[in-house]
């Protein structure tokens, strides 16, 4: 029988089979990634294979080729690794550019690995009540808006206390399976409950910083939403985790440097010194934004160190 796996509690999963009926299963064969060693090999949003037994005990048996996955190491050093979450249609970003302001850095590295998984992405800027009465502010807002809708981003400007934006957001998430990522404190609990009545989250919980660098599990669940479509929610998980970048792989996920990379004398140009090359010269004169151009740098920096290892 076909199933979508719709929550993973660490020691069994639930499927939802399609006559809609929710299976707790545990897993039965060898689902080993290549390459990695991998503490959960099934993922919410997984289409697998399940054999009941009379006795009512179910097993997974077989998991269908995913689309795509998002993976992160199951701790900072560890050499394990977890799939959060699969087949997803859309990554939101929830970011704040107040209380707590979202660092661009950590926005282009989200949409970077977006990009690698070969996800979509759209960034939702919560809290803009907090903007209203500042025109500094307000500025700002509609800098980062234009900054990352230019690059071909869907931004979608919100506020949970007022309710501006949520149903723009409900639109975009309408009939999709989408990832909802964002650091603690920007409103995910809140926006989520908005979404769906109901989900009760929540709100202004312990983040997960008492966690780091420990041996977290994290596990996902999969939140209907009322008019179709759903959301993963994954505690305790700020972004994607850790990916591996390649040094000369990491322009390919800067959509507007590698528009303009086409246009560099040099086709195995880094854009970091070389003449000719067309990515400075827009940096230079504003058409590529210093703010992407710095994070591209800084992956860079990660990827020469040594600091992001190439696992699979
Ligand atoms: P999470 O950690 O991302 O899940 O964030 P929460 O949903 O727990 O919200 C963190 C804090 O921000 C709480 O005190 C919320 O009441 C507050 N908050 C959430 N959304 C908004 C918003 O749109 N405007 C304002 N002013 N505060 C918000
Ligand atoms: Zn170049």
């Amino acid at each position: 029988m076909k199933a979508l796996v719709v929550k993973n509690t660490g020691s069994w999963y639930i499927v939802r089979t399609d006559a809609g009926d929710e299976v707790p299963c545990k897993i039965k064969g060898n689902f080993r990634l290549k390459g990695f060693r991998c503490t959960n090999p099934v993922a919410v949003g997984d289409r697998v294979e399940i054999d009941m037994r009379p006795d009512d005990t179910a097993f997974i048996t077989k998991i269908e080729e995913r689309r795509n996955y998002i993976i992160r190491r199951s701790s900072n050093l560890s050499k394990e690794f977890q799939i959060l979450a699969s087949n997803l249609d859309l990554a939101v970003l929830v970011v704040t550019l107040v209380n707590p302001a979202t660092s661009t850095t950590f926005i282009d590295r989200f949409l970077a690995t977006a990009e690698a998984y070969n996800v979509p992405a759209l960034i939702a800027i919560n809290k803009i009540d907090l903007l209203a009465d500042d025109a500094d502010g307000r500025a700002l807002l509609e800098a980062v808006a234009y900054l990352y809708s230019s690059i071909g981003y869907p931004v979608i400007k919100m506020s949970t206390v007022t309710g501006e934006g949520v149903s723009e957001l409900k639109n975009a998430l309408q009939g999709r399976l989408s990832l909802l990522s964002g650091n603690s404190g920007v409103g995910k609990s809140s926006t989520i409950n908005r979404l769906v009545p109901g989900a009760h989250l929540r709100v202004g919980s312990i983040s997960d910083v008492h966690h780091t660098g420990m041996h977290t599990t994290t596990f996902s669940e999969m939140i209907d939403l009322p008019g179709g479509g759903a959301i993963i929610d994954t505690p305790g998980v700020k972004g994607f985790g850790t990916i591996d970048f390649e040094r000369g792989e990491v322009a390919h996920y800067f959509p507007e440097i590698f528009k303009m990379s086409a246009h560099c004398k040099y086709n195995n140009c880094t854009h970091t010194h070389e003449p000719g090359c067309a990515v400075l010269e827009a940096v230079g004169d504003h058409r590529i934004a210093q703010s992407r151009y710095a994070s591209y740098l800084s992956i860079i920096d990660d990827s020469t160190e040594g600091k992001y290892r190439k696992p699979f």
